[in-house]
């Protein structure tokens, strides 16, 4: 029987609202989604996926996984995983693990799209972001989607300690702060170690900072690997050996990552690159398949897509 392994990437369990980045999958979605694997797969841990990847059976195999640390994770989702008897990996970041403010693209989505036509700056914005200059016009809706992109774009293969100053700069430069908001709360200490100890649930590590690891230099890549393993560990008071790249993209990772990431103790790594898995997937290098927000029918095709490998 030909592998038809699969592992699921989710980031957030949440009714849709403002989502230029497709990442929320609503309760009820989750919830039909979940039922489809339960009828056609066999839903396993995914170290149990990375041990054995081949489908002995006639269902394929599947490893559910999710990326952040937002809280409803373990407030939402958790609850559904667990209500349908499936287990899941949570990749936490050293920032949800804190529990204050937001993630810099949740605020670069407050501060570009809550503005209106009548509150935005009449005078663009500019900034330098590594080295390049960009100026962005943000007077309609439709400029600030576009700037919304453009800054996305060049800031998530920047630094965490390049970014921030930029956020702040846009901040100044709309004549607000980044607000927190209950969509984009994070889980705090208190909610991953809820999470932990909810039968099934994993808790693995995705940096302090949601840092892009190529990037940093030898010494910030070493820690943010082995202290966000420690301050998780320490928060669970279990081991934490599972690990994500932040962002995953192709330019998430290299072999310096690579082999710092097995340096730093972890059994394994995802990616954010689609891929099935197979008996000769390297465990540092787990292809995943980002899911939507879909309903039954739409997310049963997309997994028929999926085990064809093919993204739909
Ligand atoms: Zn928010």
């Amino acid at each position: 029987m030909r592998s038809r392994s699969l592992v699921l990437m989710y980031h957030q369990i949440t009714e849709a609202g403002v989502d230029p980045s497709g990442l929320a999958v609503s309760p009820k979605n989750f919830a039909s989604q979940l039922s489809v694997l339960k009828e056609r797969c066999e839903v396993v841990p995914l170290r149990e996926l990375q041990l054995r990847s081949e489908s002995r059976g006639k269902r394929p195999r599947v490893a559910i996984t999710f990326d952040d640390g937002y809280a409803d994770n373990g407030e939402v989702g958790a609850p559904i995983l667990e209500a349908a008897g499936l287990p899941a990996s949570f990749f936490i970041t050293g920032i949800a693990l804190d529990g204050q403010g937001e993630f810099w693209w949740d605020s670069l989505e407050h501060l570009l799209l809550d503005l209106s036509d009548q509150s935005a700056p009449q005078d663009p914005f500019e900034v330098v972001i590594g080295g390049q200059r960009l100026r962005v016009d943000l007077r309609t809706l439709e400029a600030r989607l576009r700037a919304h992109k453009a800054l996305n774009r060049r800031l998530r293969i920047r630094r965490p300690e390049e970014i921030t100053p930029v956020i702040e700069a846009l901040a100044a430069h709309v004549s607000r702060e980044a607000p927190t908001c209950e969509r984009h709360r994070l889980a705090g200490p208190d909610g991953v170690l809820a999470l932990s100890r909810i039968p099934g649930m994993t808790i693995g590590s995705h940096t302090i900072r949601h840092a892009l690891l190529p990037v940093l230099s030898p010494e910030a890549r070493h820690h943010e690997l082995e202290e966000s393993r420690r301050l998780l560990a320490d928060a669970i008071g279990k081991p934490v050996v599972e690990f994500a790249f932040p962002y995953g993209g192709e330019d998430a990772f290299d072999h310096e990552s690579e082999v710092a990431v097995r340096e730093a103790g972890y059994v394994l790594a995802c990616r954010a690159v689609f891929g099935r898995v197979t008996q000769r997937t390297d465990p540092y290098k787990i292809p995943r398949a980002q899911v939507f927000d879909r309903d039954e029918q739409e997310f049963s095709a997309d997994l028929d897509s999926w085990f064809k490998g093919r993204v739909p």
